[in-house]
């Protein structure tokens, strides 16, 4: 499958060996979540890439989602994102960066599910994870 193939090759070129052994690790628990609930949301944010941006390989493969656990282990999709550089000319919108902007519309659309204000949406974040197929930047 290419997708898995751009992101596999995309792991291995960033994550050092030691740490791609210990997330691995599927009796390892990470915030009170299983390897096969990490590994279900890890899938998810590689077919953000297609289900997004229309290929699963596009350039800056970079896709995210944010799930919700505080409401079960096995977590609730939030929003999901790619990287948006190209297509948009804003460079700061990398995958994670994107997603976050999406979750906030989400959170904060005044018909929508939600209907958080501004600080509410902001304190939501700190309950939510987010997922990315590459080593988070600096900028989340
Ligand atoms: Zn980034």
């Amino acid at each position: 499958m290419r997708s898995s193939v751009c992101v596999f090759a995309l792991l291995s070129a960033i994550l050092p060996a030691a740490l791609a052994v210990v997330l691995a690790d599927t009796n390892l628990m990470i915030n009170g979540i299983t390897f096969p609930t990490r590994a279900h949301w890890m899938r998810l944010a590689n077919e953000a890439l297609g289900e997004i941006s229309g290929s699963p390989c596009p350039f800056a493969a970079f896709g995210t989602v944010i799930v919700n656990h505080t409401a079960s282990e096995a977590g609730k999709l939030i929003c999901m994102g790619v990287n948006e550089n190209e297509n948009t000319g804003n460079p700061s919108l990398h995958g994670e960066m994107a997603a976050i902007k999406n979750c906030t519309a989400i959170l904060t659309d005044p018909h929508g599910k939600f209907r958080m204000s501004a600080s509410e949406a902001q304190d939501a974040f700190a309950d939510l994870t987010l997922y990315t197929n590459a080593e988070s930047c600096p900028m989340v």
